[in-house]
């Protein structure tokens, strides 16, 4: 079930990404929460590197349980500040949720004793929806400036985003062109993160290269 569905969401993948552009290379991150160390042992067998996980608990439960896989892991969570050392200690390949000033002075503040750096990932709420986390668009390129300046430990690679949580696709498809003109008004970024299983071939048609999949790629049984 896992080939198949991974089979499926590559071909879905590349489809959009040529209609985008040719030139376009777009990343997979698998987002494995609430799934098994079985499951995620299973895409590796498949290829799939790349995973990601929502609580600093399961990603230390299952990084450690899989540790002799070179997996490579992204944090996309809410980070509080009281689960930071524990994070670290994880050494991640990257967070993908940087989510206020604070919390990054606080992981710069860890990062510089552990001698340590961290790529990086700032989170922007496009849809400006009060559940969710990240900056404000308005607010985004200042906030971003002012990171990658006073926290040189975290590395920071470009945005991640949540599409607009709506059935109408028009809403869905601003938010992730607010999150793509941001984007392209950045000096360096290169990994624009927005797409998950509902709506990963819109956000590569607005111009996102990583995609966090997760209920489609583990989803049991067929819909086909
Ligand atoms: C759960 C989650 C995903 C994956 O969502 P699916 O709809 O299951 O593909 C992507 N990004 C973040 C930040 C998540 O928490």
């Amino acid at each position: 079930m896992l080939s198949r569905n991974l089979e499926e969401i590559i071909l879905r993948i590349e489809k959009a990404r040529i209609a985008y552009s040719r030139h376009q290379i777009v990343k997979i991150v698998a987002i494995s929460k609430y799934q098994s160390v079985d499951s995620i042992q299973g895409l590796y067998a498949l290829g799939q590197r790349a995973f990601g996980e929502n609580k600093v608990q399961d990603l230390k439960s299952k990084s450690e349980a899989l540790e002799q896989l070179p997996l490579e892991w992204h944090y996309v969570g809410t980070l509080q500040s009281n689960k930071i050392n524990a994070l670290l200690s994880l050494k991640p390949f990257m967070i993908q949720s940087v989510h206020s000033v604070e919390i990054a002075r606080e992981l710069e503040k860890r990062l510089q004793r552990n001698q340590q750096t961290l790529k990086a990932l700032v989170q922007v709420n496009s849809a400006r929806e009060e559940s969710k986390s990240g900056f404000m668009p308005e607010e985004l390129l200042e906030r971003y400036a002012e990171i990658e300046e006073t926290c040189p430990h975290l590395r920071l690679c470009g945005l991640m985003s949540i599409g607009a949580h709506s059935d109408d696709y028009a809403l869905i498809q601003k938010s992730f062109e607010t999150t793509k003109n941001l984007f392209d008004r950045l000096k360096h970024a290169e990994i624009l993160s927005m797409g998950m299983s509902g709506d990963f071939e819109l956000a590569i048609a607005c111009g996102g290269n990583m995609v966090r999949v997760g209920s489609l790629l583990f989803r049991k049984g067929s819909f086909l």
